[in-house]
């Protein structure tokens, strides 16, 4: 298995980390992917994969709520001074597996739309330059994402539209809208009421998901409301074994399979 999208790095698991990823590889976890949100976390993303270069990948970018008041240029200028050499390419030993999490977030607040599409543009030319894959926040802003995204749709190597919690037909526009995209599912899943099972099954087949904890938020039940970790993924591969009528196993290989597609990782040997 493969979390895709999860923030293990912050103060909630300072204390006990070493467990956290004990755990995740206990469970057969390959490998965690650590977006950064803003200038500040990506100490601590770094600091991570050094400590767990075997399992921790970072990703690099400005999350769409985290915009600095003022200064939102400057601090994609950091960034992408972390990300690229003095001669403006991607260095042959980067670490970053992918430009995220960026995108566009219009649910506490519409009024800073335009500074986020900026930013979101911005971010995709970079990824684009770089040939890394992408991790897109969106909420509130299905129309505005796909609007920003489609004139790059054809020159991003892949990405992944994470915490989706769309419509079926939501899922259908984006998947067909980005062929080589898929979708990041956590354990809002396995929320009782929870419409996106029901979506996800009309509309998005096993090889287009991947999976994602979004730590420390959205704990899958029975751990709701709790912090979450790299090792619940576990729960949200029973609840896409009985949605899609495969086993646990399947899924577990399918959507490994097409994480390790979308951000080059490469295939562990097996265990002798
Ligand atoms: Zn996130």
């Amino acid at each position: 298995m493969i979390d895709t999208h999860t923030h293990i790095y912050t103060e909630d698991f300072r204390e006990d980390e070493a467990e956290v990823i004990a755990r995740a590889r206990l469970c057969g976890i390959e490998a965690i992917l650590l977006p950064n949100t803003d200038v500040a976390s990506l100490p601590d993303v770094l600091r991570m994969c050094r400590n767990y270069p075997d399992i921790c990948r970072p990703m690099i970018g400005l999350h769409p709520t985290e915009l600095p008041e003022s200064g939102v240029a400057e601090a994609l200028d950091e960034l992408e001074t972390q990300l690229f050499a003095d001669d403006g390419r991607l260095p042959a030993d980067t670490p970053f597996v992918a430009v995220g999490e960026i995108g566009m977030d219009l649910y506490w607040d519409t009024s800073r739309e335009d500074e986020q599409r900026t930013a979101f543009v911005r971010q995709l030319e970079w990824a684009v330059r770089a040939q890394l894959p992408v991790s897109i926040h969106a909420r509130s802003a299905h129309r505005q994402t796909l609007d920003a995204l489609r004139p790059f749709a054809d020159d991003l190597p892949g990405g992944v539209f994470h915490c989706f919690g769309g419509t079926a037909d939501e899922a259908r526009e984006l998947l067909e809208t980005c062929p080589r995209f898929a979708l990041g599912i956590g354990g809002v899943l396995t929320f009782k009421k929870s419409p996106l099972p029901a979506a996800l099954r009309v509309a998005a087949p096993l090889n287009r998901l991947v999976l994602e904890t979004d730590a420390p938020y959205l704990a899958p039940t029975p751990y709701r409301g709790k912090r979450n970790e790299p090792s619940y993924l576990v729960q949200v591969v029973d609840h896409l074994a009985r949605l899609y009528e495969e086993t646990p196993e399947e899924v577990r290989r399918t959507t490994t399979a097409t994480a390790r597609r979308i951000f080059r990782l490469p295939a562990v040997p097996a265990e002798a």
